[in-house]
């Protein structure tokens, strides 16, 4: 699909922003200007769309083959795999919006309906976002800010599906070079190395296993 490229206003040191609400991805150089294509690494995600509302969805996963070397999942729908993106009404998600999911139910926290002011349309944060409760949210759609009375983390695919907590034992494993991460979104559950511990040993180090997801996913925005 083509970039729609559209401008949506100027920055607070007046450079001129545009946004391409195709790939939900800025379009603009350091010095405003607009660009033929927009910013999105993977926009080839976007001409493969799943609609999960009117197909019978049964399991949703996503894969980290290597999480340590490379943050981009794969997801599995029903058992195989599907390159693309996850649609409903006017919802488009992405893997970056299933790692969100990941992110907050590790963090034990309440996913909430979020709409942005301007384009009406509903919000999924990811990355540090997925964890961090805001109040300022940065609506995907229509690359605009809005905000919020009270802080809180936006889901989309929440809205349609129960998403269990994710259930960990007390337990301590060591990583060495590979982390293979499974997560079985609507089971709650989580799989580090086909395993379920709550903490990892890892560069001779024990951290919680959220603190560990937490800080490699942080970016993942
Ligand atoms: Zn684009
Ligand atoms: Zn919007
Ligand atoms: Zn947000």
């Amino acid at each position: 699909m083509k970039c729609n490229i559209e401008y949506i206003g100027k920055s607070r040191q007046g450079i001129t922003k545009y946004y391409c609400t195709v790939h939900k991805s800025f379009a603009y150089d350091k010095l405003g200007n607009k660009l033929n294509k927009c910013l999105c690494k993977d926009k080839e995600i976007y001409d493969n769309k799943l609609n999960i509302k009117e197909n019978n969805i049964k399991s949703i996963k996503i894969i980290y083959e290597n999480i340590i070397e490379n943050v981009i999942p794969k997801i599995i729908i029903n058992d195989s795999i599907f390159n693309g993106t996850l649609e409903y009404d006017d919802c488009i998600l992405t893997y970056k919006d299933l790692g969100g999911i990941l992110l907050s139910k590790l963090n034990d926290l309440p996913l909430e309906l979020v709409k942005c002011n301007h384009c009406k349309r509903y919000h999924s944060d990811n990355g540090k976002f997925a964890y961090t409760p805001h109040s300022t949210h940065l609506c995907l759609y229509c690359g605009r800010l809005f905000r919020v009375k009270e802080k809180n983390i936006g889901s989309e695919l929440a809205m349609i599906f129960d998403i269990p907590k994710i259930k960990l034992k007390d337990k301590t494993l060591k990583i060495n070079d590979c982390c293979y991460i499974e997560y079985d979104i609507l089971k709650g559950i989580l799989l580090i190395n086909n395993e379920s511990p709550n903490k990892v040993i890892f560069k001779d180090k024990e951290v919680d296993i959220t603190e560990f997801l937490n800080n490699i996913l942080e970016n993942e925005f």
